[in-house]
């Protein structure tokens, strides 16, 4: 997907949301964060780190806890790694204004990650363990964005 639709949404006079840096990563893991995010719409930003980007999607409700709870997660734009970091208030008038706080992070382990299916081994402080992301096909006019977010075995 690449950053230019992140860049597109975004004016960086006037949100505090960091631009694309470049910056490479040092340490190893591969980053997971939720932030949360109080918008128009209160809802979880899940980010993996994958391909030099964080791969991003919108989680309604509570990101699960344990098995047996499913959730939608909309696919969002991609964002820089920069943003991993990133808490504060997004100026009124701009794309996705009002507060992000980090909810919660740490790093994951890639099982299997397709353009469909990502399997991925999560050691956060609130989420832990194996979880699974399956897109699923739209219905009718439905975009083609909506995947399903859920703990495995
Ligand atoms: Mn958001």
């Amino acid at each position: 997907m690449g950053l230019k639709e992140y860049r597109a949404k975004r004016n960086f006079a006037k949100t505090s949301e960091p631009p694309e840096t470049g910056k490479k990563r040092t340490d190893g893991g591969l980053i997971y964060v939720i932030q949360k995010h109080d918008a128009s719409r209160l809802h979880y930003d899940l980010r993996l780190e994958e391909n030099g980007v964080l791969t991003s999607w919108a989680v309604p409700k509570t990101p699960p806890l344990k098995e047996g709870e499913k959730r939608l997660a909309v696919r969002t734009e991609d964002h820089p790694i920069d943003y991993a970091g990133f808490e504060g208030a997004i100026p009124e008038g701009e794309y996705g204004a009002g507060t992000v706080e980090i909810w919660d992070n740490g790093t994951y382990e890639p099982v299997e990650m397709t353009a469909e299916k990502k399997i991925v081994n999560i050691h956060g402080g609130k989420l832990d363990g194996r979880y699974a992301l399956i897109k699923l096909k739209p219905r009718g006019k439905e975009k083609n964005v909506n995947w399903l977010f859920f703990k495995t075995k």
